[in-house]
């Protein structure tokens, strides 16, 4: 009994010891992550002189001893851990960058950014080189470009940055993330630097290193705190030198539950019941960055959960996310395997529900709406400012109107909101200067739209929602970095296709038109939901404004 409790007791001194910091340095000193990874093993050196080992059942044994002989001990004690718990466990050992961003962030960075034009250590390269994907601790590196670079990207990642910007001016470099839609100013690195971070990211994302007058394009895909990213470089050169953008695709990231994605639940219904249909088009509508298909990988989701046996197959440009169960396919335009053809060869998979990245030519949409037509579920997006522009746009692409208004079911037009920092969103009353302000933008796109009968719906509907509203403004504190915001929501228009939309669409009816009579059937419009989401305490009056000036 007595033996068993010591045994314990040592045993948690044992975990206590791995994750003791003050272990860490000398386990750094002499070896590199890559090779503890590869072997599976990480050896600590303790404070009383012991040797411990923690060690996964994989481990070889010659591993072991060729560690104790560089280690010049042959005491030991071993514990075995999970393979995933001992590469975390690397991982953290290896993981000192975050001191140095802080550093930075206090101006005390000068030895960190400074410019050390040794920067290229080819072997090291090499080596990460037969990795598929690179963990960016991996990379202990003191050259400072590689140091900065990793940095970063840690850093970014642990923001929930969606891009990160590298600027070149004439005598300043900035580095901006885009955190929630807005770009931020992040840091700026010294100027001499801005070639060797350049041709870092050129050797990440395997670009020429050597052209520096025409624009690239590549990827990097690695492991950052645990999470797989995928990053699409961009690479133009301006007369200050190369500007780079970094979009950061977090693979790794939850699909949102279609209750989660911002939907009001009045509408909720209506959409399972497009879902749980076996045939049809569901277009989701909106510019670029609107969270379309985030939309769509929640309807994924759902009819996942409602069917388990069905053949779901997908087309994309990338993939964005990946979703457990389902085939997903990267379109590639460098070898020819277009949205158009990815589609015609899924077609040949027996699928039942398709997903489609976007439909951007004649030919994808024609085999889209075929497919809707012939037994498949399809989900795609397409380019345009609101709903009712949808059909007057597949027209345009060739597509014949009785086609279009017998496959497709349901078309949603989405904007993302800034939501509130709810840590320092203020209170305020209404004031009549503010409606004014309101009623001007809505005023501008009448005349824009000359449709008095869908503003006159507005206005009316529109004040009954500012009678009862909780209204807060954006002021700014430590948790949301200054800028008053945290998070996003989106705001969505539904436009069911009924027999008096399908009707309007076969005689080739205007958007306006079509518009005007789905309001009429009770669809709600960008513009009053992004009020509701105003009223409702979650956005501010400014956002609304931004995302009615979009419109
Ligand atoms: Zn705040």
């Amino acid at each position: 009994m007595i033996n068993a409790n010591k045994k314990i007791a040592s045993n948690e001194n044992i975990v206590e010891e791995l994750y003791n910091p003050l272990n860490y340095q000398i386990i750094r000193k002499n070896f590199s992550s890559i090779y503890l990874k590869k072997n599976l093993i990480a050896p600590f050196m303790l404070q009383d002189g012991n040797c411990l080992l923690a060690i996964t059942k994989k481990t070889k044994n010659d591993v072991i001893s060729d560690i104790l002989i560089k280690l010049d001990t042959q005491d030991k004690k071993i514990i075995i851990l999970p393979s995933e718990e001992l590469i975390n466990l690397i991982n953290s050992i290896y993981d000192t960058s975050m001191e140095s961003i802080k550093g930075s962030n206090n101006g005390q960075s000068d030895e960190f950014l400074s410019d050390n034009s040794s920067t290229d250590k080819s072997d090291e390269f090499e080596n990460l080189k037969n990795f598929e994907h690179i963990d960016l601790i991996d990379e202990n590196s003191d050259a400072p470009a590689i140091k900065f670079i990793n940095t970063i990207i840690l850093e970014a990642v642990k923001e929930n940055a969606s891009d990160i910007h590298i600027e070149p001016f004439q005598d300043y470099l900035l580095v901006k993330f885009r955190i929630d839609g807005s770009l931020i100013e992040k840091i700026r690195p010294q100027v001499n630097l801005k070639n060797s971070i350049v041709s870092r990211i050129k050797v990440m994302a395997g670009l020429d290193i050597a052209e520096k007058r025409l624009p690239q394009d590549g990827r990097i895909q690695l492991v950052a705190r645990n999470r797989n990213i995928d990053i699409r470089v961009s690479i133009v050169p301006t007369i200050f030198g190369e500007r780079v953008v970094l979009r950061l695709l977090d693979k790794s990231l939850d699909i949102y539950d279609i209750s989660e994605v911002g939907i009001d639940e009045k509408f909720i219904p209506l959409v399972k019941n497009a879902l749980a249909k076996s045939t049809g088009m569901i277009i989701s509508t909106g510019p670029t960055g609107s969270g379309k298909t985030t939309t769509l990988y929640s309807f994924i989701n759902e009819v996942i959960k409602l069917f388990s046996d069905k053949n779901v197959l997908t087309v994309e440009d990338p993939v964005e996310y990946q979703i457990k169960g389902i085939s997903q396919i990267n379109v590639n335009n460098k070898i020819g395997l277009t949205f158009a053809k990815g589609l015609r060869h899924i077609l040949r998979q027996d699928p039942d529900i398709i997903m489609i990245g976007e439909i951007r030519d004649s030919e994808t949409a024609e085999i889209a709406i075929q497919s809707a037509m012939t037994g498949h579920l399809v989900f795609s997006t397409l380019h345009t400012n609101d709903s009712a522009s949808t059909f007057a746009r597949l027209t345009d692409m060739g597509i014949e109107p009785f086609l279009i208004a017998s496959s497709i079911t349901i078309v949603f037009a989405q904007r993302l909101m800034r939501k509130l920092c709810p840590f320092c969103k203020k209170s305020y009353v209404l004031n009549d200067e503010n409606i004014k302000l309101l009623a001007e933008k809505i005023d501008i796109n009448t005349n824009i739209n000359n449709n008095l009968n869908i503003a006159d719906n507005n206005l009316t509907i529109i004040k009954g929602i500012l009678k009862s509203g909780n209204f807060y403004i954006q002021t700014g504190c430590k948790e949301c970095g200054f800028t008053g915001y945290k998070g996003r929501t989106a705001i969505y228009e539904i436009l069911e296709v009924n027999d008096e939309i399908r009707s309007l669409v076969m005689s080739r009816a205007s958007s306006q038109e079509i518009k005007s009579k789905a309001i009429e059937n009770g669809m709600s419009t960008l513009r009053i939901e992004a009020i509701k989401k105003f009223a409702a305490g979650t956005t501010s009056l400014a956002e609304v404004i931004r995302v009615s000036e979009e419109d």
